[in-house]
């Protein structure tokens, strides 16, 4: 099987030749701040599985735990592409809203759920028009 996806402009892109192990919905802060939205859908893949092609840059970071983290992002428009971390290694973590097929994936398993902002509350009641 085969997966690809791209950022928002088109430069960067990827193939994914492999199944996803497991997928989170992640609610920590550095998920929050490099999305913009109160969590990130995002699915683990083998690494030797996943090919990026396009001008990909890079955030080094610390997580609190003290795992060390690779955060992509295409360098031309910014979109957020895929992170490792040293918690989990031999994975990568591909962002899942830049993916072309959302078909065959597993559900999503919440992480850091504790953090989840009350706006993004995941069946939020409809809020009465104003
Ligand atoms: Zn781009
Ligand atoms: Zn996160």
């Amino acid at each position: 099987m085969q997966r690809t996806g791209h950022c928002l402009c088109g430069a960067t892109r990827y193939t994914i030749t492999s199944g996803a192990k497991f997928g989170i919905r992640c609610y920590c802060s550095d998920c929050r701040r490099l999305s913009g939205a109160g969590s990130v859908a995002q699915f683990a893949f083998p690494e030797e599985a996943v090919t990026i092609e396009g001008p990909l840059k890079h955030h080094f970071g610390t997580a609190n735990s003290g795992n060390a983290l690779d955060f992509g992002f295409c360098g031309d428009c910014g979109s957020p592409i895929m992170k490792t971390t040293t918690r989990a290694k031999g994975l990568i973590f591909v962002y899942a809203g830049s993916m072309e097929d959302m078909d065959g994936l597993p559900p999503l398993r919440p992480v850091f759920e504790e953090a989840r902002p009350t706006w993004d509350a995941p069946h939020a009641t409809r809020a009465p028009e104003p």
